[in-house]
């Protein structure tokens, strides 16, 4: 055997535990029907529009795409009323978050800093570039210190993520209170970019009281990242977005590789744009179900904290016993949710708003398992 050794970052790394898939609960527990709340994605699935696309131009998968997907980022610079050269698109937010911290940061001699717990692609990519990653907890509350994010910055911190709506917790600051992390942030390390990652901030109620991007408040300093996986329902076809900093932007379509936005996924980004109705019918879905859940969950004798997402993180009532049992027992119902070991939130669990009859579903199988009662 010849002798390949990973990086020190490698062999070390806790990689990315994503949620459990529908068809390895289906052979796991033999069962012909499951429903998944486990990652966030669409309760209504993949819009009309999109699928016709997909299909209408399924025989150009040949073709490569045109460098730079100048189509979308067009229909993106429209859609947000920004200038095209502030745009970027990636394979999932995930590519840019990579991207940006390749970008930006040096191995072994930069820092990246964010919360803990926080979606967890930050931190494992940055160890990943051999990149020193910061934390400072939530509040009790799962609400943000910013004065402690600060608190990790120094002339080594080329990257701060914070993600509005938080995930996992759902917890969504006011815009202002964004827009003064960002100035702060400017005067203390001028070479330092603000990511704030808006993966689920169509979900708000209203996102110009939360979002600067939404009220085109653009900070120099800031990066903003949305992504095609959640209320556009495309999160298998890998297909995510920012608007940069002009100048970094360049950056980015410079290092990016050159097609990781493939063919049927910009058409299917376009035609998702396009569908307002069914994208007003996910917003609607998804805030009407996050209520039903919510109170639900809350009869129930759960703790549910407030979100402005499409998920909801809640904890057992006291004497339930562990949240990996409910976990696993609704998994035997067919039912995948999402454990949150791997946020190192063990108490607590997560779960998609899903679709109303999913919702129903999800609330009668916790009762049977909580109160023993049946539906
Ligand atoms: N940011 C956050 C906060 C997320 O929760 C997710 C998806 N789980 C992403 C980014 C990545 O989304 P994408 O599918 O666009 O890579």
């Amino acid at each position: 055997m010849p002798e390949i050794s990973a990086r020190p970052e490698i062999e070390a790394l806790k990689p990315y535990a994503p949620g459990r898939s529908i068809a390895e609960i289906q052979d796991h527990y033999g069962l012909s029907q499951v429903i998944k709340m486990a990652s966030n994605e669409n309760p209504l699935g993949a819009s009309p529009l999109v699928r016709e696309a997909i299909g209408r131009h399924a025989a150009l998968a040949f073709r490569y795409p045109q460098g730079g997907n100048p189509r979308l980022i067009k229909a993106l610079a429209a859609f947000h009323r920004v200038d095209a050269n502030r745009l970027v698109v990636g394979n999932g937010s995930d590519e840019i978050i990579d991207l940006l911290i390749r970008i930006l940061a040096v191995p072994g001699r930069d820092s990246l800093a964010c919360f803990e717990p926080c979606f967890s692609i930050y931190p494992i990519q940055g160890r990943i570039s051999g990149v020193e990653v910061r934390r400072c907890p939530l509040e009790k509350d799962f609400s943000f210190n910013f004065d402690a994010l600060l608190g990790l910055v120094d002339a080594s911190t080329r990257l701060v993520f914070v993600t509005t709506p938080d995930n996992p917790s759902g917890w969504c600051p006011a815009r202002g209170a964004v827009r003064d992390l960002a100035r702060r942030l400017a005067r203390l390390a001028p070479h330092c970019l603000l990511v704030v990652d808006e993966a689920y901030m169509d979900f708000a109620e209203n996102e110009a009281d939360h979002s600067l991007l939404a009220a085109r408040e653009l900070p120099d300093n800031t990066a903003f990242l949305r992504t095609f996986s959640k209320s556009f329902g495309l999160a298998g076809l890998r297909l995510g977005y920012g608007v940069l900093p002009p100048a970094l932007a360049a950056c980015y379509w410079r290092a990016r590789l050159p097609f990781s936005v493939n063919i049927l996924a910009e058409e299917a980004g376009l035609a998702a744009l396009a569908d307002t109705a069914f994208r007003e019918a996910t917003l609607a879905a998804v805030r009407n179900g996050r209520a039903v859940l919510q109170a639900g969950l809350t009869a129930l004798g759960c703790t549910v904290w407030p979100s402005a997402a499409n998920f909801l993180l809640f904890r057992l009532p006291a004497g339930a016993g562990p949240a990996e049992g409910c976990f696993e027992a609704l998994l035997r119902r067919g039912i995948i949710i999402r454990p949150l070991k791997s946020y190192n939130l063990p108490d607590h669990l997560r779960v998609s708003v899903g679709e109303e009859h999913e919702n129903a579903a999800f609330l009668a199988a916790m009762r049977d398992i909580l109160h023993g009662e049946k539906a």
